[in-house]
């Protein structure tokens, strides 16, 4: 059985899906390991440290791959070059991949989509949106922190006291508790929003301070969100709009899944911050929770500037990468027997994250969107 990890080719795309320190996992489980050349080279990652590692570097791995594995879903080149019954892991949005899906059927590729792993507590150790969101957060605040012109704590010194930073984070899942934890490690006051009803303990628990707006919450299935009616949304941006116009630096992180992200803040609000204040949109790229906002830009907005995320992991490619490797691999243990691929259908991870299979569409929402 022989696995490829590809380079990548999606602009922008700096991810690796395998790690040198990982090959030798995936030899003890049986695989003889390929990999395109320069495939870790964005992630500083050169090709004599998967040699030393045990793995074969070559243009042609794909050809005889079994399971292909790379961040973006693998290009119409790559699966052409599949033969039927090999099988593809990463990324694969339905909404932006539908003829690459068709074209995954149609040459009988088994493909499965990392964001279709279940919430299950079983699953954590191979959840990548979780992983890739923790990287997100994490350097939301550090964007934070470069772009204000002033400290992050409270400095009490000979000179006077200055007064820490006030930041506000809005959308505290996986992304935004990494973006509280780290701004609560520079120093700063951090207040945070979320809808859903767990929320509040959350936030307390990283030591910020939970923003009361005394709204109903919005739990959907899974534990995730629901979307929020219009005039929900008009009462929530009203009402937030005196913590925004407060904060030095605003992070935004929230998300619906399968929606475009929510409105949280207008331009209006924006222009209530005070000069020298920053705004940070991790949901730029998915419709941008503040208006105004563009993904892999910076604007100006009244006095504050406003950066907006585009593809944030990739912006730190080598723990982003060592984390997605790890998931792989443990979805890889948990689809090997006996030295060979053998995805268990009946297993629920298996059964949720597949998308193709023998011929067909096997994920219902995806088969819909295609029909
Ligand atoms: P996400 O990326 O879909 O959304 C980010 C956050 O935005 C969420 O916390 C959501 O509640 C919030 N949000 C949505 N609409 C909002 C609005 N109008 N105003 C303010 N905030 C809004 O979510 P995520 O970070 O992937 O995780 C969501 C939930 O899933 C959390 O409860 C998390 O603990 C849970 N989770 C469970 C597992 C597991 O069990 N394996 C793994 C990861 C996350």
């Amino acid at each position: 059985m022989r696995i490829v990890a590809l380079k990548e080719s999606h602009p922008g795309e700096t991810r690796v899906a395998m790690v040198p320190d990982l090959v030798g996992k995936f030899v003890t489980l049986g695989y003889e390991v390929g990999i395109e050349p320069g495939a870790g080279e964005n992630a500083l990652l050169s090709d004599d440290l998967y040699t030393a590692a045990g793995a074969v570097v070559s243009a042609d791995a794909v050809d005889d791959a079994d399971v292909v594995i790379s961040v973006q879903p693998p290009d119409e080149s790559v699966i052409r070059r599949l033969r039927p019954g090999a099988a593809t892991i990463s990324f694969l949005p339905a909404q932006s991949c539908l003829p690459l899906i068709s074209l995954l059927r149609e040459r009988h590729v088994t493909s499965f989509a990392m964001e279709l792993i279940p919430r299950i507590s079983r699953a954590q150790s191979i959840d990548a949106l979780t992983s890739q969101s923790l990287v997100a957060g994490y350097r939301c605040a550090i964007v934070a922190v470069e772009a204000l012109r002033r400290f992050f704590p409270l400095n009490m010194t000979a000179a006077g006291t200055v007064p820490p930073a006030e930041v506000v984070v809005l959308g505290a899942g996986v992304a935004g508790l990494q973006a509280i934890a780290t701004a609560k490690r520079l120093g700063a006051v951090v207040r945070a929003y979320d809808v859903r009803p767990s929320s509040a303990e959350e936030i307390a628990s990283m030591g910020a301070h939970p923003i009361d707006l005394e709204l109903e919450t919005l739990e959907g299935a899974g534990g995730y969100a629901r979307e929020m009616s219009e005039d929900r949304a008009a009462r929530q941006r009203e009402l937030l709009t005196p913590y925004v116009a407060a904060a030095d630096a605003l992070i935004t992180t929230a998300a619906v899944p399968g929606r475009e992200a929510p409105r949280l803040v207008t331009r209006q609000m924006v222009e209530q911050m005070a000069p020298g204040s920053v705004v940070v949109d991790l949901a730029a790229d998915s419709g941008g929770n503040v208006e105004g906002s563009r993904p892999g830009e910076t604007v100006q907005i009244g006095h504050a500037q406003v950066w907006g995320g585009s593809n944030v992991p990739a912006q730190m490619p080598g723990p982003a990468s060592r984390l997605y490797a790890q998931n792989i691999v443990n979805l890889v243990t948990l689809m090997t027997a006996d030295g060979a691929f053998a995805p268990d259908f009946e297993d629920e991870i298996v059964a949720t994250s597949c998308v193709t299979h023998g011929g067909d569409v096997r994920h219902e929402p995806t088969r819909a969107l295609l029909e």
